[in-house]
C-alpha cells in the first residue's frame, strides 16, 4: 500500500491521572472506580452513549451473573443491576433482560455523579509510546484530532484498539486462524407474548423446516438465539451470525453490517409464517455498534486458559472469579458446526456445578511490556477459548473494577501497575465488595 507522511501540531484536550479508552460495561466499571477513588479520570468513547455492547450493540441481556451461589460482579456490576431493576429497566419476564434506553441513563448518571471528563463520539486514532509507557492518545471527533495525557491508561475498547495500537503483542482467533461470527442485535415489536408462550413453539424444529420449504434465507443458521422479551409487545434479538467477519479489520467490519442487515428481513419473514404470537411482528431498528463477540486478546503477563477453565483454577493474585461456560458459537453455517458448539457449550458435563467457578488472576490485566497499561473487559490475556468465557457483561464488570483500582494505586507506585502489593488491591476491592475468596 502507498504510504503518505503526516504531522501535525494539536491541543492536548485533556490531562487526567487515568484515562479509560471505551465506555462499555468494563471502560465504565473502571473510569467509576478510579474516580470514586480519588483519581482524576477522562473517559473517550466513540459513540453517543455508554455501555458498549449493552446498549449501543442491543445485546440483550447480562450472563453469568452468578454462578448458582454467589453474586460474581460485586461492587459496581450488584450497582448497575439493582439500579436498573429499580428504574424498571428489565424484562419483565427476566430481570437479567436489559431496556437498553433506561440502561444508557443509568450509565450517564454513574459517569456524572462519580466526576469523570467524558467524552462522547471521540474515537481513540492513535498512541503516542515511550518505552515501556503510553504517554498520549490521539483523538479523532466534531473538534478534529486532540490529544489527551495521561498518568495510566485502561484500553477497555474491547477490541484492545489502544493496546494494538501502541504496539503490544495479541492474539485473534483460534489455532486455525477463525474468529467467532458477530450479530448485529435488533429491537421488535408488536408481539402477542401470551400466543406465543400457549404455542410452546420448537423453534428449532420450525427454523429447519423454514430451511426446507422456505427459500429466503441466504444462509441456514441452525444457531438461533432468538427474541427476549423487553416489554408488553416488545422483544430484543440476538438474531442472525455474519461468518468469518474481523471487527480489526475496515472492509470486513463494513461488508459485516451490510450481511447483517440483509438478514434481518428474513427473519421478520420467518418469523410472519411460522411463528405463533409474531405474525404482525416488526423489526424497530437495529444496533448503532455491531455486535463482536471475538476480538483481540491483548497478551498479559498471565494467559487465562482452558485448563485453567477445567481445573476451576486458583491463583494467588485473584481479582474476583467467574463461571459462566465457554460459549464459542459455530464458527460457519453447517449442522456439524452447531452439533458441535452444543456438545461444547451444552454438555453438562462440561458445566460447572452450583458454586464452582475460576479464579481471574490479575495479571490477565496488566499488559506485557508496558508499566501503565492495562485491559479490561473482552481483551483481556486469555487463550481464545477462555475469551468464549470472560467476555459476557458481568466478567468485564469484574475485570473493569479491578482495573480502576489498580490504576490508582498504579498512579501512587510510580505509575507501575506492578509496583504495588497485589493483596492491598485485593483488601481494596474487597472494601468494594467485590467477591474474592
Ligand atoms: C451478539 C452478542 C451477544 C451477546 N450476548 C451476551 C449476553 O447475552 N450476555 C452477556 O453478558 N454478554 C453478551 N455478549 C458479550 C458482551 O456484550 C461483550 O463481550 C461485552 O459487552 C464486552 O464488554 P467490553 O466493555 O469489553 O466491550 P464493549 O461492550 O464492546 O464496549 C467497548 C466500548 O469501547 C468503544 N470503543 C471501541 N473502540 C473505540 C475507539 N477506537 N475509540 C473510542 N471508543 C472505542 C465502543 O464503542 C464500546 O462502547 C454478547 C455479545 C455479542 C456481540
Amino acid at each position: 500500500m502507498t504510504q503518505i507522511g503526516f504531522s501535525k501540531s494539536i491541543p492536548i484536550a485533556g490531562e487526567y491521572d487515568v484515562l479509560v479508552a471505551g465506555a462499555g460495561p468494563a471502560g465504565i466499571a473502571a473510569a467509576v472506580t478510579s474516580a470514586r477513588n480519588g483519581a482524576r479520570v477522562g473517559l473517550i468513547e466513540k459513540t453517543g452513549c455508554m455501555g458498549g455492547m449493552g446498549t449501543a450493540g442491543m445485546v440483550p441481556a447480562f450472563t453469568g451473573v452468578t454462578d448458582g451461589e454467589h453474586f460474581l460482579a460485586e461492587g459496581i456490576g450488584r450497582e448497575v443491576f439493582d439500579l436498573l431493576r429499580g428504574a424498571n429497566g428489565t424484562g419483565p419476564e427476566n430481570p437479567n433482560i436489559i431496556r437498553a434506553e433506561i440502561l444508557k441513563r443509568i450509565y450517564d448518571d454513574l459517569v456524572a455523579t462519580a466526576g469523570i471528563e467524558l467524552s462522547l463520539e471521540t474515537v481513540l486514532t492513535d498512541v503516542i509510546r515511550e518505552g515501556r509507557n503510553v504517554t498520549t492518545v490521539i483523538t479523532a471527533s466534531c473538534n478534529g484530532l486532540e490529544a489527551f495525557s495521561a498518568s495510566v491508561f485502561i484500553d477497555a475498547t474491547g477490541d484492545g484498539a489502544l493496546s494494538a495500537m501502541a504496539g503490544a503483542e495479541f492474539g485473534l482467533g483460534d489455532d486455525r486462524g477463525r474468529i467467532m461470527p458477530g450479530s448485529l442485535c435488533s429491537l421488535w415489536n408488536n408481539i402477542n407474548w401470551e400466543e406465543y408462550h400457549a404455542a410452546k413453539v420448537p423453534i428449532f424444529d420450525i427454523l429447519t423446516k423454514a430451511f426446507a420449504e422456505d427459500h429466503f434465507f441466504e444462509v441456514p443458521d441452525y444457531h438461533h438465539t432468538g427474541m427476549y422479551r423487553t416489554g408488553t409487545a416488545e422483544a430484543t434479538a440476538n438474531m442472525g451470525h455474519v461468518f468469518g467477519m474481523n471487527s480489526t479489520d475496515r472492509v470486513s467490519l463494513t461488508q459485516a453490517w451490510l450481511a447483517a442487515r440483509r438478514l434481518l428481513p428474513e427473519f421478520e419473514e420467518f418469523y410472519h409464517r411460522r411463528v405463533p404470537g409474531f405474525q404482525n411482528a416488526q423489526l424497530s431498528s437495529s444496533g448503532s455498534l455491531f455486535g463482536v463477540r471475538e476480538s483481540r486478546r491483548i497478551q498479559g503477563d498471565y494467559t487465562l486458559t482452558y485448563q485453567d477453565f477445567e481445573n476451576r483454577a486458583r491463583f494467588e493474585d485473584e481479582i474476583g472469579h467467574f463461571s459462566y461456560g465457554v460459549d464459542i458459537h459455530p464458527y460457519d453455517s453447517s449442522i456439524e458446526e452447531f452439533r458441535r458448539f452444543q456438545a461444547e457449550f451444552k454438555d453438562p458435563a462440561r458445566r460447572y456445578k452450583k458454586g464452582e467457578n475460576y479464579g481471574i488472576p490479575y495479571r490477565i490485566l496488566t499488559v506485557k511490556g508496558f508499566d501503565n497499561l492495562l485491559t479490561a473487559g473482552r481483551c483481556v490475556s486469555t487463550d481464545n477459548r477462555m475469551e468464549g468465557s470472560i467476555r459476557v457483561m458481568p466478567g468485564c464488570f469484574i475485570t473493569g473494577q479491578a482495573a480502576g483500582m489498580a490504576a490508582v494505586m498504579a498512579r501512587q507506585s510510580g505509575n507501575n501497575t506492578r509496583a504495588f502489593a497485589v493483596f492491598e488491591l485485593q483488601n481494596n476491592l474487597r472494601k468494594l465488595g467485590a467477591y474474592i475468596k
